[in-house]
C-alpha cells in the first residue's frame, strides 16, 4: 500500500460497484447454463427491470456509504442508517431482511437493534460487503482502521460474524487494489496471505485458500461456482469475486463479465469485482460501451463520480489533519 493512488482510483472502486451491479441485475438468479445457453458471455448491458444500466440496492447503498464518509469522516452507524433510510428507494430490489431492517430503522428503532430485530442471529448475506467499496479506499493506508470502519459499516444491517468478516474482506481487498501499482504485475500469492492474515474465520481463511488453488488452474466456471460459490451468502460470494478480480485483473471487462456470466447473485457479484477491478484499474478502465450506458439522473454516473472527487479530497484532508 505505498503508492498513492489517484482520484481515478477512488472514483474507480464506486463507479465499478455501479458498472458491475448494472451488468449483473438482467441476469441475477439466472445459472450459469442458462446465461450461456441464452446469451453466451453477459459483456454489455441488458434490459433490466428499471432499464439497461441501472442499478439496484448495491449500489444505492454504497452511494449511502460514501456519503456518509465523505459528511462525517468515519462510518457512523447512526448517521449511516439515516442515509440509508433517505436513499431508499422500494424498486432497486433490496431483500426482504434489508427492507425490514430500514422499516425499523425509519420506525425510529435504534441500529444498534434494528436488524437483530429482523434476523436475531444476525444475516449471513452478503448485503455489507456489496456497498462497502468507499470504506476500503478511504482507509486504504490504515488497515486496522479500515477493520473497524468496515465492521461499523456493516453492524446497521448485519450483525453475524460471516456477514460482517465478509464486509470486512472485501474493504481490505479494495484497499489493497487501490493502493497498488497497477503497472506492476499484481502479486496474488501475497495478496492472498495479506487478506487470510486479518481474516479472524477459519471459514474465510479457508476460501481464501481454495482461491489460492484455483487460481494456479485454468479458470473453470462450474468448479469456481462449486468450491467458491456465487450465491447471496457472504461466505459464498465475496471469495468469488476476489478470484475473478485477481485471475483478469488487468483487463476490467473480463474480470467483471465472467463474474457476471457465473449467474446467482450476480448484480452484487458484479459489483463487488467491479469495485476491486475499479480501484486496481481506475474509472478510465470501465468499458465505455458500459460506462456510456449507465444510468445518470441526479444519483446517476455523473453523481457517482463526484462522490468519488469528495471521498478522495475527505481523504487527503483526513492525511493533511485537517
Ligand atoms: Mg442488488
Amino acid at each position: 500500500m505505498s503508492n498513492p493512488p489517484t482520484l481515478d482510483k477512488f472514483r474507480g472502486a464506486l463507479a465499478g460497484t455501479f458498472a458491475g451491479d448494472a451488468l449483473g441485475a438482467p441476469v441475477e438468479g439466472l445459472s450459469a447454463d442458462r446465461i450461456f445457453r441464452e446469451r453466451g458471455r453477459v459483456d454489455k448491458m441488458l434490459d433490466a427491470r428499471l432499464g439497461a444500466g441501472t442499478y439496484t440496492d448495491d449500489t444505492e447503498m454504497m452511494i449511502g456509504v460514501a456519503q456518509t464518509l465523505v459528511e462525517r469522516g468515519d462510518a457512523d452507524p447512526e448517521f449511516l442508517a439515516t442515509r440509508f433510510v433517505e436513499n431508499f428507494s422500494p424498486d432497486r430490489g433490496y431483500g426482504h431482511g434489508t427492507v425490514a431492517t430500514l422499516g425499523y430503522l425509519a420506525d425510529g428503532t435504534p441500529w444498534a437493534e434494528a436488524a437483530r430485530r429482523v434476523f436475531a442471529a444476525g444475516s449471513m448475506g452478503n448485503g455489507a460487503a456489496m456497498r462497502v467499496a468507499p470504506v476500503g479506499v478511504m482507509f486504504h493506508d490504515d488497515p486496522e482502521r479500515l477493520v473497524v470502519e468496515a465492521r461499523r459499516c456493516a453492524m446497521v444491517t448485519h450483525v453475524h460474524r460471516l456477514g460482517v468478516e465478509g464486509a470486512v474482506l472485501q474493504a481490505l481487498a479494495v484497499g489493497m487494489a487501490v493502493g497498488l501499482d497497477n503497472s506492476r504485475p499484481l502479486d496474488v500469492s501475497s495478496f492472498l496471505d495479506e487478506l487470510g492474515s486479518r481474516m479472524t474465520c477459519d471459514e474465510y481463511k479457508k476460501a481464501l485458500d481454495t482461491v489460492s488453488g484455483l487460481i494456479r488452474q485454468p479458470h473453470d466456471p462450474d468448479r469456481v461456482i462449486g468450491e467458491l460459490g456465487c450465491e447471496a451468502l457472504a461466505l459464498r460470494s465475496v471469495p468469488c469475486s476476489i478470484y475473478l478480480f485477481l485471475r483478469y485483473c488487468s483487463d476490467f471487462r473480463e474480470s467483471v463479465s465472467r463474474t457476471v456470466s457465473l449467474g446467482g447473485d450476480a448484480d452484487t457479484t458484479g459489483a463487488m469485482t467491479g469495485a476491486l477491478c475499479g480501484a486496481y484499474l481506475g474509472a478510465g478502465a470501465i468499458p465505455s460501451d458500459w460506462y456510456d450506458k449507465l444510468e445518470n439522473g441526479p444519483t446517476g454516473r455523473d453523481y457517482v463520480m463526484e462522490l468519488g472527487v469528495a471521498l478522495y479530497d475527505r481523504w487527503r484532508r483526513a492525511g493533511d489533519g485537517g
